[in-house]
């Protein structure tokens, strides 16, 4: 058995303060900008609600299942989909294919950039005030263990 780590939303307790999205492209780019972070927030009946989307490290994950190049597979400790840069061609096809747009690009590489759960410490779910992301694990029964790209 394995397991694959996750990032849950509870949409319920969200307040849209996106402090999520500013701490994860702080991660990625060393400053903030929300539009540039591997999580979406969602804003409803005129801010009412507010929906945080962020990959689900899916099993059968398209993103994976569709790279030409190989380019996405499992880091070996957190079961997460890590795209490979050096082996990114930037065709978007992975972009194309996640069924909840959680595939960006490096607008300087023009390379695919998904969320890795920040090796398992995820700063959005750290920076998160209200428990609304919540890292979490589900198991996986061997007969699926089998690595996509492997
Ligand atoms: S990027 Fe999309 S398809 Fe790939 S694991 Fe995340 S949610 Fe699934
Ligand atoms: S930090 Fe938490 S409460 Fe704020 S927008 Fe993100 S998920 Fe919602």
């Amino acid at each position: 058995m394995a397991k694959t780590f996750f990032i849950k939303t509870n949409f319920d307790l969200c307040t849209g303060c996106s402090l999520c999205q500013l701490a994860c492209s702080q991660r990625l780019l060393g400053g903030y900008n929300p539009h540039r972070a591997l999580l979406r927030i969602t804003h409803k009946a005129e801010n009412l609600y507010h929906f945080p989307t962020v990959c689900n490290q899916c099993e059968n994950a398209y993103c994976a299942n569709v790279c030409p190049a190989k380019a996405i597979s499992r880091d070996p400790e957190t079961r997460a989909l890590v795209v490979d840069r050096d082996k990114c061609i930037g065709c978007n096809m992975c972009r194309k294919y996640c069924p909840i747009e959680m595939v960006g690009v490096d607008p300087d590489l023009k390379k695919s950039v998904k969320c890795d759960l920040c090796g398992g410490d995820p700063a959005c779910v750290a920076a998160c005030p209200t428990g609304a992301l919540e890292l979490a694990y589900r198991v996986v029964p061997d007969e699926e263990e089998e690595e996509p790209n492997g």
